[in-house]
């Protein structure tokens, strides 16, 4: 399974077409939120289940996509961040279609 366009759609989502003709939409606050690197990962350890983060703009604009070799989506924001790397398993989990 591997990615066969992506897109942004209305600054507010990222589409995928997968190349098994199956679909993912993601919001990117949630990808945001959800960022798999190191850093983020502890943030959201030591955070109470209630705290949820209020985003700037510049943290849910993509800034670049780049395929990591052929298990995932590195994504770059707008606010300088870009250690997330995104396997294709996780971002079909973070689809809501
Ligand atoms: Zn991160």
């Amino acid at each position: 399974m591997l990615p066969s366009g992506l897109k942004i759609v209305d600054k507010e989502f990222l589409t995928i077409d997968w190349n098994d003709s199956t679909k993912s939409k993601i919001k990117l606050s949630n990808l945001r939120l959800n960022c798999p690197c190191a850093l983020c990962a502890t943030d959201r350890e030591n955070r109470s289940d209630r705290y949820f983060p209020i985003f700037g703009n510049d943290e849910l604009t993509v800034s670049n996509l780049k395929m990591i070799g052929n298990y995932a989506i590195g994504i770059s924001w707008k606010d300088g961040h870009n250690t997330g790397i995104y396997e294709f398993g996780y971002l079909k989990k973070l689809s809501i279609i």
